[in-house]
């Protein structure tokens, strides 16, 4: 039977009690997948909400179980703690999280459950690994023979990817599980570039008409620039003078501190976050520095002391911004090259998360770039012929170089190299980087540049 918005909205409150999708994308997501007529790659940062384009359909194909694959028994804990306070009813199969006798009763009822005529259970959660085990390849052929899956779902699917940050081998078996059937296959990843996403089609042999919901990495809110160290006369007044101007402070004396504007400057090693915010301070920018060299107290308060408002600068090495999540981030700047497209993205993306214009900068220096080529290069010669280690290398020198070439040309408008990496028609911003609104300005820049590097 078909089912049409409506009854799919229905759905939504009575089961997972929201009003509404949280995006078409979602919406349209969710729809197509119900149909079941190709496989599905969902690609939206993290927290869109892509765990409900699987779980909605898991739950409106009655009889039938969705399986789900996810890295970590954390994450599966997690979700199966929320869908049961929902009262959907989800299981895993890890035998790891299930050690004492209760448990093991609750094992063999989930067993019995999987294997009935009309099981309960909507979905099954299991790690990679276990998916290589026999009981999961008796319970798999089972449950296929008589037609009792709905969906196979690999949750963070970019762990099929050399390319991406945690490769877990044991995620390319999956693409096995498509011999003999026909089970729609729905891959899910935050924002994954064009190399990992075709990782990821190719690893899961996605079928050929397979369906892509993605959402656009554009950030039209974001404005990026270029400055090159060694052509400004007075370089730390003309940091201290933007940053003045990006953190507005005399206007925000109402604001509650943690509400004010605030920025980051990424360094690349520890003694450039010191350097920088020594400097800032001494020309009353109030700024910490932040870098794995000090002590885990000493980092946490600086962060947290940052997070609360307490100083508006903060000038750390790229271990800084995992799991940080502030608003009013007026500006990023890099003080020197960042190490490629995707941690640039990232990195310069934590400014503007309330939606305003902010601002992302980077100061280029030569003398840093040629240090990074440096170590790339070391790199890549100590991997010798262990071909894995040198073709990431490889691809570490290849990213950088769209760096370097994104800082010292003008031909493109800056956001150009975020569409080309995460495979987005090109665009062109118009009003939202240097390039797009003096192009003239900054071929100067870059000319005078050169001509200062020869000197
Ligand atoms: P992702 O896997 O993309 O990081 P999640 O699936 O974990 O995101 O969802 C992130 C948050 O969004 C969760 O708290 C979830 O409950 C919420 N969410 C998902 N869909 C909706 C919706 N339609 N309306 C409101 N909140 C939603
Ligand atoms: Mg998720
Ligand atoms: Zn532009």
């Amino acid at each position: 039977e078909k089912l049409d918005e409506t009854e799919v909205l229905d759905a939504l409150k009575k089961h997972f009690k929201f009003d509404s999708f949280k995006s078409d994308l979602q919406r349209d997501a969710i729809l197509h997948i119900m149909k079941k007529e190709t496989d599905v790659l969902v690609s939206m940062p993290t927290g869109s909400g892509k765990s409900l384009c699987y779980q909605l359909p898991a739950v409106l194909n009655p009889g039938k179980i969705t399986i789900v694959f996810s890295p970590l028994l954390a994450l599966i804990k997690d979700q199966i703690d929320h869908l049961s306070i929902l009262k959907i009813k989800a299981a895993s199969l890890n035998s790891a999280s299930l050690n004492s006798k209760t448990l093991k009763a609750e094992r063999e009822s989930l067993l019995s459950d999987l294997k009935s005529m009309s099981p309960v259970t909507k979905l099954l959660y299991i790690t990679p690994e276990q998916a290589i085990t026999n009981t999961f390849k008796d319970l798999f052929h089972n449950l296929v023979k008589f037609n009792k899956v709905a969906y196979i779902v690999v949750d963070e699917a970019h762990c099929v990817s050399e390319w991406g940050h945690d490769f877990r081998p044991d995620y390319l078996r999956l693409g096995d599980l498509r011999k003999h059937n026909d089970i729609p296959f729905i891959a899910l990843t935050a924002t994954a570039g064009v190399e990992v996403t075709k990782d990821i089609v190719s690893s899961l042999k996605l079928g050929k008409n397979h369906k892509v919901f993605k959402t656009s990495s554009f950030r039209s809110n974001l404005y990026y620039d270029v400055f090159f160290q060694n052509t400004l006369d007075n370089l730390y007044e003309h940091l201290k003078d933007f940053i003045c101007k990006k953190l507005n402070s005399e206007y925000e004396t109402d604001v509650p501190k943690e509400d004010r504007s605030c920025g980051i400057i990424y360094c690349r090693t520890r003694e450039q976050t010191e350097v920088l915010s020594h400097k800032l301070n001494m020309l009353g920018v109030k700024s910490m520095c932040y870098h794995a060299g000090l002590k885990n107290s000493t980092r946490l308060e600086c962060q947290e002391s940052w997070q609360n408002g307490d100083y508006p600068v903060i000038c750390a090495t790229v271990s800084f911004g995992m799991g940080v999540d502030k608003a009013t981030v007026r500006f990023v700047i890099h003080w020197g090259v960042p190490k490629d497209p995707a941690s640039f993205y990232q990195e310069s993306g934590r400014a503007g998360r309330d939606g305003k214009p902010s601002h992302c900068r980077i100061y280029y220096n030569r003398s840093d770039s040629k240090a990074v080529e440096f170590l790339l290069s070391q790199e890549l010669a100590k991997a010798k012929d262990r071909e894995s280690r040198k073709a990431k290398a490889k691809n570490s020198i290849r990213s950088f170089t769209k760096m370097v070439e994104y800082c010292e040309t003008a031909n493109e408008c800056r956001h150009r190299l975020f569409s080309n990496h995460f495979g987005d028609p090109p665009i062109t911003c118009e009003i939202n980087c240097d390039i797009c609104m003096n192009k003239k300005e900054v071929e100067d820049m870059i000319n005078n540049f050169h001509l200062k590097c020869i000197q």
